[in-house]
């Protein structure tokens, strides 16, 4: 049992109050301090326990590394993390509200974007057009709007490309704003990814492996990205196999076993511990 789970048991009758109080000053520290908090998640695929009551949080203002063998859960808890998959058990909070049984872009809204470690197809967009397939939208919303209020859909939209070309200049890109999306590099296509979910305007980023299969050239831009964005504000949950990238750019690092946290330390800690090194040479 926990302190609190003990305190809650002690006053159980008098203090149905006094536990809302807390809660609410709990909600507002997490508003503060912690944009993402995961509590005890579970989840099951058959008889294959992928997450295996994973907790942790991420501070404001951090970008937190997130390690670990192949096949030990790490995109698995991002798809439950941003409402891609349901888990069987556990919570997930961001800005201290529940969003753990919302929908991916309901999660959006609250401040918590993902890109994915296989970017989708763009087949037939530019990728400026790409760009403005924005994570926010809302399938419906715009297309009724184009009736009653065509004049601020013209607006959104024209605000909108404004913010695209912006973005793709900050990232140096812009150059490729009008080439077939299909026939960029990988590398530039995850560069793509980031600047789209900038977009959103993220309060916190999920980046599942942005560096897989990057050139160094653009593996070094694409990092020099993320540190400048955290600079800006932006929190980011960094999933990556490369270990000089990550260990470069996170601190903490959260390393995951077989869906468990194994621990969590400065890039330091992490690299010198029996434990994650067991970890990775037995995965
Ligand atoms: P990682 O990203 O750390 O390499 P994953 O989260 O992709 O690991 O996978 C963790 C485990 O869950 C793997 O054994 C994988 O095969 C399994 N898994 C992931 N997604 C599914 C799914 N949709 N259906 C069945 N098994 C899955
Ligand atoms: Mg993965």
């Amino acid at each position: 049992m926990t302190d609190s789970q003990a305190s809650q048991v002690a006053n159980n009758d008098s203090s149905s109050e006094e536990q809302a109080a807390n809660d609410e000053r709990a909600a507002n520290m997490d508003k503060e301090n912690v944009v993402l908090r995961v509590e005890d998640l579970v989840k099951s695929f058959g008889a294959l326990v992928a997450t295996d009551h994973a907790s942790f949080e991420v501070e404001r203002g951090t970008i937190m590394g997130l390690i670990g063998p192949n096949g030990a859960g790490k995109s698995t808890l991002f798809n439950l993390i941003s409402g891609f998959y349901e888990s069987d058990a556990g919570r997930v909070t961001v800005n201290g509200t529940d969003v753990t049984d919302m929908e991916p872009y309901e999660i959006a809204d609250h401040g918590l974007i993902r890109t994915f470690q296989t970017p989708r197809k763009l087949e037939g967009m530019t990728v400026r057009e790409a760009m403005l397939v924005g994570p926010r939208e809302q399938p419906g919303e715009s297309f009724i709007k184009l009736f009653t209020d065509p004049e601020s859909v013209r607006e959104r939209e024209q605000r909108n490309l404004k913010d695209a070309q912006e973005i793709l200049e900050d990232f140096e890109i812009d150059h490729l704003a009008t080439q077939p999306a299909t026939k960029i590099s990988g590398g530039q296509l995850k560069l793509v990814e980031l600047a789209r979910a900038m977009l959103a305007e993220p309060e916190i980023l999920l980046l599942d492996e942005p560096a897989a299969g990057v050139n160094p050239t653009l593996r070094k831009k694409l990092a020099e990205q993320i540190r400048r964005l955290n600079e800006q504000g932006t929190t980011f949950l960094l999933i990556e196999h490369d270990m000089e990238f990550v260990m470069s750019l996170a601190d903490p690092v959260i390393v995951l076993d077989r869906g468990h946290v194994l621990m969590e330390g400065t890039p330091d800690e992490v690299q010198n511990d029996e434990g994650v090194i067991d970890a990775y040479l037995g995965g």
